[in-house]
């Protein structure tokens, strides 16, 4: 199979350069994926520059009815989404399905967008004058996502920004981009026009055109930390707008009140889903006071008994990791966590994983972490979690706020005090109480804080329909005649 880009409603040729897509579960080469030169991504942008004078002038509503078709063919063909996102991503099907539905929810907030883009108004403002406020939209904009979530990511991105009547060009993962490019064509058969959304595969090459290019006006960018970092200089240094997602670390405090049962329920989940390559996975447990014995003690056998193995097959608890690469990458964080003194608990190299021989580790469970330790500071996007023991709420409180990273954190506790305090000054963009992965809903908007997100404004929900509109503030008066002489002093409402 040979994926290449999709640019003004039809697939392009091959591009020169080319990489190997896989298949993480068996470790079989599935295709390959053409990576776009400069001249090819400047065809994206100009393809979306066309496109922009009649969408904009689209009225919302009938943009609204694109996406509310686009909603329907989604659903249609949710099967043969999922399964595309497992055969290069590795999660299991269900899980991918997890993935479309919450990558929906953007959609159906995007079909509200007449609502939306309403201004505000005041009449009357000074006798005679009215004025008021327009949202419109900014031209070209580029979409950069990680392998992660290979539908859901740009799905936080491209319904708003088309629904605001913008025009787009997306810059999948090319680890897995199969699945973006299928999103692109049910577009086109929900009755998007040509070149309002393209699609560009490639790496860092396609990447720096984007960034710098003229014609493209915001860059809306999620992957790791250190890109996001280039992403967001780069790209503001050429005059963009940019809201650029980075990595995470996050903490699950387990307070000596909380219901046990519900807790490691939570954090098997949270720690273990998707391999725990997601960018919300809990990957440290902050077990306060006495109840790190009785957590570790409920942890360990769910942790052992994990169903590891293709997540084609039904009953599948996690799949493989996404590459050869990352698999090693990982194993040598649990190498490091053994050396520098962490208790290794249940080791999950050389897993016997179910119906595959590709990149698979079994879930990894370390006792008695510490902050110093590599396994604590570092981003690992890998199924390993940590444990850290800590005195009291205070500690926990203070471990977590010291953290480079803030994108998401939860408590778990029956003590609403303790709850409300700890949602007050923790120093984490989302956070959860009793609730594992605290992921907002599509309208509310996404994001961390600290070294998690770089820019002014998370991504979807109501920050979404702010990063894709630039404002005009209108003052009007519609005087019968020349009421009154030129003005040479700063004009005040009377
Ligand atoms: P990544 O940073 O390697 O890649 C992300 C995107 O950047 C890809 O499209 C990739 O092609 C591109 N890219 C990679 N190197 C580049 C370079 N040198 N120059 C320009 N572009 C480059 O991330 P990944 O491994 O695909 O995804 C995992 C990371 O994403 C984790 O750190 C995870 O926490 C993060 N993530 C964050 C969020 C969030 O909301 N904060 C959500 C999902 C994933």
């Amino acid at each position: 199979m040979s994926v290449t880009h999709y640019i003004d409603g039809k697939y392009t040729a091959e591009s020169d350069r080319k990489q190997a897509l896989f298949n993480p579960a068996t470790g079989e080469q599935s295709g390959e994926v053409s990576l776009a030169s400069v001249t090819e991504t400047e065809a994206a942008i100009a393809s979306a520059k066309a496109a922009f004078p009649a969408w904009s002038e689209m009225s919302p509503l009938r943009r609204a009815r694109v996406m509310f078709k686009f909603k329907a063919l989604v659903e249609e063909n949710i099967d043969e989404l999922a399964a595309l996102i497992t055969k290069e991503h590795g999660k299991v099907l269900e899980d991918a399905k997890g993935e479309l539905t919450r990558g929906l929810e953007v959609v159906e907030f995007a079909c509200g967008i007449p609502h939306l883009l309403k201004g505000e108004m005041t009449e009357q403002i000074g006798s005679g004058i009215d004025a008021w406020s327009l949202n419109q939209p900014l031209g070209v904009v580029a979409g950069i996502s990680p392998f992660n979530f290979p539908v859901m990511v740009p799905m936080w991105m491209f319904p708003i920004a088309i629904a605001c009547g913008n025009t787009f060009v997306m810059k999948p993962s090319e680890k897995d981009p199969s699945s973006t490019l299928r999103i692109a064509e049910l577009l086109t058969e929900a009755g998007l026009p040509d070149g309002v959304f393209n699609v560009v595969n490639g790496d860092k090459e396609a990447v720096d055109v984007l960034l710098t290019h003229p014609d493209v006006q915001a860059v809306s960018f999620v992957g790791s930390t250190p890109i996001a970092e280039y992403i967001y200089s780069t790209a503001s240094a050429h005059g963009k707008r940019v809201q650029a997602l980075g990595g995470a670390k996050n903490h699950m405090v387990v307070m000596p009140d909380a219901d046990l049962d519900q807790a490691v329920a939570g954090l098997m989940g949270a720690a273990y889903g998707s391999a725990g390559e997601r960018c919300m996975a809990i990957s440290v447990a902050v077990a306060v006071g006495n109840v790190a014995d009785a957590l570790i003690e409920k942890l360990t056998p769910k942790v052992k008994e994990l169903r590891v193995g293709n997540g084609v097959i039904e009953g599948m608890e996690m799949g493989p990791l996404v590459t050869k690469e990352h698999l090693s990458k990982v194993e040598g964080y649990v190498a490091k966590g053994v050396e520098e003194g962490a208790d290794l608990l249940v080791d999950g190299r050389g897993v016997q994983a179910e119906g595959g021989d590709g990149y698979f580790l079994g879930g990894c469970l370390f006792d008695n972490v510490t902050p110093e330790m590599t396994i604590y500071r570092d981003e690992i996007f890998g199924p390993v979690l940590s444990v850290v023991r800590v005195p009291d709420y205070a500690t926990a409180v203070k471990l977590i706020n010291e953290h480079e990273f803030g994108n998401g954190t939860a408590i778990f506790t029956q003590n609403g005090d303790a709850a409300r305090q700890f949602c007050h000054e923790i120093q984490v963009g989302m956070v959860g109480v009793n609730v594992p992965i605290p992921v907002p809903m599509a309208f509310h908007s996404f994001g961390g804080w600290k070294r998690s997100l770089f820019g002014s404004l998370h991504v979807h929900g109501p920050d979404g329909v702010r990063f894709y509109t630039r404002r005009k503030a209108i003052t009007a008066r519609w005087p019968t005649g020349l009421r009154a002489n030129a003005d040479f002093i700063m004009p005040t409402m009377k």
